[in-house]
């Protein structure tokens, strides 16, 4: 298990009791300077991950999982693009989770969310998650209390399992401002190559903001894990999140001190 606390990831690390208003979405903790400073860092973040992905990659012997969640326009997937930019698509696995489809709802809420774990030797990345059930769910009241309520630990379980077998779990909120969101969301209604992300519920959760920061606080709270950590990453500045979710990238990555295998037996094999 990582000692998260020793890495230099330990800066976003949620702390045990959640007060998202007190985390500056605009601050930008250990960033190695300015923008122009932390984009050339970006760059070498981003050699580094790839070469601890060709490690992983070859070496099978666990897998990375990492949770996004944020509200809209948080830059989920803006961070997914230029956090992976330089590593090998053949090694990742993707998955958006938008509304569950009725054959998702015929099962239970993590039936959809195990099917698309990362095997080992990938990197699985959740554009969204198991989380929405206690987010979204939550506050819109889609079902009642009686019924997300346990799924707090139904998901500390859960994620138990997976950290069991092998899986290194890291679970990012890129924690935007309300001022932020408001032109963000503008920005994709005003530009014609912008406006397929938006849907005009986006503005029915907006006007939720207060309940959804609340849920955010509870569920980092109550699912935060030596096994499944919780990091809290301010995310106004895209440049600034891109550095940090590298870096907790990275940190996952090393913790596994991945190596090319050596494949022994091939020794002294001449091809004719
Ligand atoms: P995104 O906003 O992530 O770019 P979409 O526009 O497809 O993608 O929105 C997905 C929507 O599905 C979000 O509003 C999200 O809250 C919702 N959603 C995801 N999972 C669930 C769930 N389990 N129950 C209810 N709503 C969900």
């Amino acid at each position: 298990m990582i000692t998260w606390e020793k890495t230099s990831s330990a800066t976003w690390l949620a702390p045990k009791k959640v007060s998202l208003d007190e985390i500056d979405p605009g601050g930008t903790p250990t960033a190695p300077g300015d923008r122009a400073a932390t984009e050339a860092k970006v760059e070498k973040l981003r050699t580094q991950l790839a070469d601890l992905q060709d490690a992983f990659r070859a070496e099978e012997s666990g897998s990375v999982l990492l949770v996004l969640q944020a509200m809209d326009a948080g830059g989920k997937d803006g961070c997914v693009k230029q956090v992976f930019k330089g590593t090998n698509p053949m090694g990742l696995q993707v998955t958006s989770f938008g509304l569950p489809t009725p054959e998702e709802l015929a099962h239970d809420f993590l039936w959809r969310i195990h099917a698309r774990c990362p095997a080992k030797g990938i990197i699985g990345i959740f554009n969204r998650s198991h989380y929405e059930d206690v987010l979204a769910v939550r506050v819109r009241d889609i079902v009642p209390r009686s019924v997300w309520l346990p799924r707090y630990s139904q998901i500390s379980n859960f994620e138990d399992i997976l950290a069991a077998s092998g899986t290194t779990i890291v679970k990012v909120m890129l924690h935007i401002s309300n001022d932020e969101q408001k032109l963000r969301l503008q920005k994709r209604i005003d530009n014609p190559n912008k406006r397929w992300k938006f849907r005009t519920g986006d503005l029915d959760d907006r006007k939720l903001w207060p309940e959804y920061m609340r849920a955010y606080e509870d569920a980092i709270e109550k699912t935060n894990s030596d096994e499944a950590p919780w990091f809290i990453v301010p995310a106004d500045k895209k440049w600034y999140r891109d550095f940090a979710v590298l870096t907790i990238m990275i940190d996952a990555l090393k913790a596994l001190n991945p190596s090319h295998p050596k494949f022994a037996e091939y020794d002294g094999i001449v091809v004719d």
